[in-house]
């Protein structure tokens, strides 16, 4: 098996969100793309275990945001390394309400697409979503989309185990350094000692979930 193979597949990065009880609910993947133009149809991939699959099986509706490449690691920490079921992931970030009561991000976002779901598919450790566009809107025409070589190559990005393309190899890949590792984002401090009060930048906890590199 070659995982060079893999890795020579190309895909975006979006925020998927939804609506559970009341709450708004989100999370990254690379997993959107459009499936077909007549009726205009997307699918996004989602993890079993996020709070967001549960909102859409519940809901019936997602609504997908593109990345821009100016999106900042901690937009991306927040939506794609902590859960939705223990924090608002919203908050101090600029969201829209949408046609189907969708909340989503509307700053450091590209383009939007609201949907109602048409069709699922149980893949095992994911779920696959077909929807029908209700609403798209153009965001921001002048920055460019993210793409997951550009998240990895410039931004220096991880992917979380609930990723489609995580593969446990990849942390054995990273360069020598001395210091700490993250543990839940991968989020690497480098120094021969840890603050004991050290909050990772990226999901925001605390020391005890680093470990020694
Ligand atoms: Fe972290």
């Amino acid at each position: 098996m070659s995982f060079e193979a893999f890795n020579k597949l190309s895909y975006g990065l979006h925020i998927i969100s939804s609506v559970r009880g009341g709450r708004a609910v989100g999370c990254v993947v690379n997993t959107m793309g459009q499936v077909t133009s007549s009726p205009l149809q997307l699918s996004v991939t989602i993890h079993k275990d996020n709070e967001t699959t549960k909102a859409i099986l519940e809901s019936g509706k997602f609504t997908g945001v593109v990345l821009g490449q100016n999106a900042s690691m901690e937009l991306i920490g927040r939506f794609g390394f902590q859960s939705s079921a223990e924090i608002d992931k919203f908050e101090g970030y600029s969201w829209t309400v949408d046609c189907n009561g969708i909340s989503y991000i509307n700053e450091q976002t590209v383009a939007r697409f609201s949907c109602t779901v048409k069709k699922t598919l149980d893949i095992g450790t994911h779920i696959i979503f077909v929807g029908e566009v209700d609403e798209s809107e153009l965001l921001d025409a002048a920055t460019p989309s993210m793409t997951y070589q550009y998240y990895h190559l410039v931004k220096k990005g991880l992917t979380p185990p609930k990723a489609s393309s995580y593969r446990p190899a990849e942390e054995k890949e990273e360069k020598k350094v001395t210091g700490w590792r993250c543990k839940i984002c991968g989020y690497i401090y480098e120094g021969e000692t840890l603050p004991p009060d050290y909050i990772c930048p990226i999901c925001k906890k605390g020391a005890d979930v680093f470990e020694k590199l």
